[in-house]
């Protein structure tokens, strides 16, 4: 074993960490876990109040999970979807056309939220050429302003945070663009009650004009989480979808971040009875262990790449490790644990409790907002409540509340100067005051 001053040096030196700025990262190195709990290497707790970025369900080294790995490996690791299948990978692929919402039957899986993105916007693209009466002029994307669909050329060119996007601009193809739907700091003359038909009349004035050239509309559903856990009007997503049924583009719905259970339902589609017509799933897919992602696609969809094989109708794309059996089997294990442990029925006490925290910190003076749904949520700081006027990005605002949470032992990452909620499905009531009470603390000591 190497000594800990050697795996902090060679951590700063040689892992070159993501969206990280190395020249001033601060190794913290997470040696094992327990449930919620995360011990570094010199054994100090820290609560994952993130949910390890994002992906987390049911706490770390779930026995079921662990289990359902380890039987895997003593039968196959890897072996190739290309022409061939596992047991795990179809079994998961049935399963989870039973819980998508109602018209998802075809399952394309790959590795990362990125790639289920890629593999949507390619889907649409090659459906318009191929259905029975082809649109190939069809060929552009619609996207959210601050929208975030992962870091592949693709998934950024319909991605929207500006940070991101700037420096790759003459990489990304040409994608049409709707403003985000606020619920927070609305455009002059709107109010929370006519934010959703405003942001609709925006959707319904582009599709009309651009529809002939729109292959798909892509959104977050309901949450835009990497753009702070922006919150949509309620009633957006079923207005989104009727337009694009009524001006013949396709909706894909990024449920990397909201899906399995984050919002209080399996699917954050399903509060507003929405179908997509692609459905991106990663990050929660196998419960937070490995990277295994799925493109969820409909009949119609799939019916336009079937033919004779020298029609070369079929879908010109695959990754290595599409359908991988560990993933698979452990996704199917997630799926069973929330049945087991009635994960979801549990979930109303705890965003309520939850809930209880955020009423008190809201009436902090430098709390602007605080958003979210289920238990995903977000409080932002602000210089001023009464203009919303936001702090310096260099001030560090976020930052700084989450380094003093850290020091009561609760893991988090703000969106700069928002502070993010986004604990495993499986966090307990106390723990969840334990997270709470810890920011507070974290907003306090940042404010000084
Ligand atoms: C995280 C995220 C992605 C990208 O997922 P990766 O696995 O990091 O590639 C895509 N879309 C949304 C909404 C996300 O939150």
């Amino acid at each position: 074993m190497s000594n800990i001053d050697d795996l902090y040096r060679w951590d700063r030196e040689h892992f070159w960490h993501p969206f990280t700025q190395m020249a001033d990262y601060e190794p913290l190195v997470i040696e094992r876990a327990e449930g919620c709990t995360l011990y570094d290497i010199e054994g100090r707790a820290y609560l994952d109040g993130v949910g390890s970025l994002w992906c987390n369900l049911h706490g770390h080294r779930h026995p079921r999970l662990d289990a359902a790995l380890r039987e895997q490996l003593d039968r196959v690791a890897h072996t190739t979807a290309l022409g061939a299948s596992n047991v795990p990978a179809i079994t998961l692929a049935k399963r989870l056309t039973e819980i998508a919402p109602p018209g998802l039957e075809h399952v394309f899986f790959s590795d990362s939220g990125a790639t289920a993105v890629e593999v949507a916007l390619k889907l649409a693209f090659q459906y318009w050429r191929q259905r029975p009466d082809p649109r190939p002029a069809k060929s552009c994307y619609v996207a959210f302003t601050d929208g975030y669909h992962g870091d592949t050329l693709g998934s950024v060119s319909v991605g929207g945070v500006e940070r991101f996007h700037a420096m790759f601009a003459p990489l990304l193809f040409e994608t049409l663009r709707l403003p985000a739907p606020q619920t927070y700091r609305l455009p002059p003359g709107v109010n929370a009650a006519d934010a959703c038909g405003y942001y609709l009349a925006q959707a319904e004035e582009l599709l009309r004009r651009e529809h002939a050239r729109i292959a798909a509309v892509v959104i977050e559903p309901l949450i835009q989480c990497a753009a702070g856990i922006l919150t949509h009007p309620s009633g957006y997503l079923r207005g989104l979808r009727e337009l694009t049924r009524r001006y013949n583009v396709l909706l894909i719905a990024d449920e990397v971040a909201v899906g399995f259970g984050r919002t209080g339902r399996m699917f954050a589609c399903e509060h507003e009875d929405v179908t997509p017509d692609l459905l991106c799933l990663a990050k929660g897919l196998t419960g937070g262990y490995l990277p295994l992602a799925a493109t969820l696609a409909t009949d119609e969809l799939w019916q336009a790449f079937l033919g004779p094989y020298e029609a070369s109708r079929q879908f010109y794309h695959g990754h290595t490790y599409c359908g991988n059996p560990l993933g698979a089997a452990v996704a199917l294990a997630s799926l069973d644990v929330f049945a087991e442990e009635q994960t979801l029925a549990k979930l109303p006490a705890k965003v309520e409790r939850l809930e209880m925290h955020l009423r008190r910190i809201a009436q902090h003076p430098n709390v602007g907002d605080v958003r979210g749904r289920g238990l995903i949520r977000a409080i932002e700081l602000v210089e001023d409540r009464a203009t919303a006027r936001p702090f310096a990005f260099r001030e560090r605002r976020g930052h700084l509340a989450c380094r003093a949470a850290r020091e009561r032992g609760v893991l988090l990452r703000p969106l700069g100067n928002t502070l993010v909620m986004f604990p495993p499905l499986s966090i307990s009531l106390d723990e969840i005051d334990q997270l709470m009470l810890a920011i507070e603390h974290g907003i306090e000591v940042a404010m000084r």
